[in-house]
């Protein structure tokens, strides 16, 4: 049975860390959010991120922003923001409304506040392996790969996921450990090679959205598992990979929810936290 990779014990761990450093600076760090219009969504990750926050000491700023807000309004807003000496950090809430293309807003806010680390100039540095703002999910799956104690050199990882977010990003960051690394995608599937791929890694990193995607009978012994996915299925929720034949095969696995989704917010706080500190 594989040991499970539980994000809460890592994410608690550093939230201390987060801690100690808020009492060492001068002013408490400022996040400033950013929601467009009324969304369910976004509003439980403002929950989720306001609790965490006053948790560590950090304030956070919501600025509720009207649904017909356009883009030129909604990028002035965000240079006030930039102008704003005492804000640290600035994330704007997904998802926005059909108006608003959020790649292209995102690129306005200045980089040394951009915590979520998806300015093309952040992206950029890990090219060179030089990130202070590594965006959060894939900081979250390089946090839990560490925890594991599994040494990364040469070893056979496979990215499930190619997206800006996750899959690219991740990629990088694997290489610079000098990992052998495979990223797969729809275009893998769809040559029908996704099961040979996964079946050769020793570290299998899963971030497609698909529940059951990944066959527990695909997973090599020994494996160690990162699912990133979250699917809700009857009400619960599940990630990509098919978690009991995996866990038989795995050495090391993640439990969704409760692997990786715990340790993004905390991703974000540590982001801002740097932010803080290099002003
Ligand atoms: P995305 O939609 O941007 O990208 C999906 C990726 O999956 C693409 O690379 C696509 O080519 C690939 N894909 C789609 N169908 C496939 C198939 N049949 N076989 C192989 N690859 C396929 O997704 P994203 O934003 O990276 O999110 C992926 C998943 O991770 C989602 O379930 C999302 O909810 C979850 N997620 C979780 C966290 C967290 O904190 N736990 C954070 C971000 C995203």
């Amino acid at each position: 049975m594989a040991k499970l990779l539980e994000g809460k014990i890592v994410a608690d761990r550093i939230k201390e860390d987060i801690r100690s450093q808020v009492q060492l600076l001068k002013n408490k760090p400022v996040l400033a959010s950013i929601i467009v219009g009324v969304n369910p969504g976004a509003e439980a990750y403002v929950r989720s991120q306001t609790k965490t926050a006053e948790t560590l000491g950090i304030v956070y700023q919501l600025h509720k922003l009207p649904q017909d807000t356009q883009e030129g309004a909604l990028i002035d807003f965000i240079k006030k923001l930039n102008d704003e000496s005492s804000v640290n950090g600035i994330i704007i809430q997904m998802p926005l409304p059909a108006q608003i293309d959020y790649k292209k807003i995102s690129q306005y806010i200045a980089p040394e506040k951009d915590i979520e680390g998806m300015h093309p100039a952040n992206i950029g540095k890990i090219v060179f392996g030089k990130a202070n703002m590594l965006p959060c999910t894939a900081a979250a799956v390089m946090e839990l790969l560490k925890e594991t104690g599994v040494d990364l050199y040469g070893k056979e990882v496979v990215i499930v996921g190619h997206s800006e977010i996750v899959g690219k990003p991740l990629a990088l960051l694997l290489l610079e450990k000098f990992a052998t690394v495979t990223v797969c995608h729809i275009g893998t599937s769809k040559a029908g090679k996704l099961e040979e791929h996964v079946k050769q890694a020793e570290v299998l990193i899963v971030a497609v959205g698909k529940a059951g995607l990944i066959k527990g009978e695909w997973i090599k012994d020994g494996a160690v598992v990162i699912d990133v996915g979250i699917n809700r299925i009857d009400g619960k929720i599940v990630g990509d990979v098919e978690f009991e034949g995996a866990e038989k095969h795995a050495s090391q696995i993640t439990p969704v929810p409760g692997g990786v989704g715990p340790l993004t917010v905390t991703m974000l706080m540590r982001n801002l936290v740097e932010a803080a500190k290099a002003r």
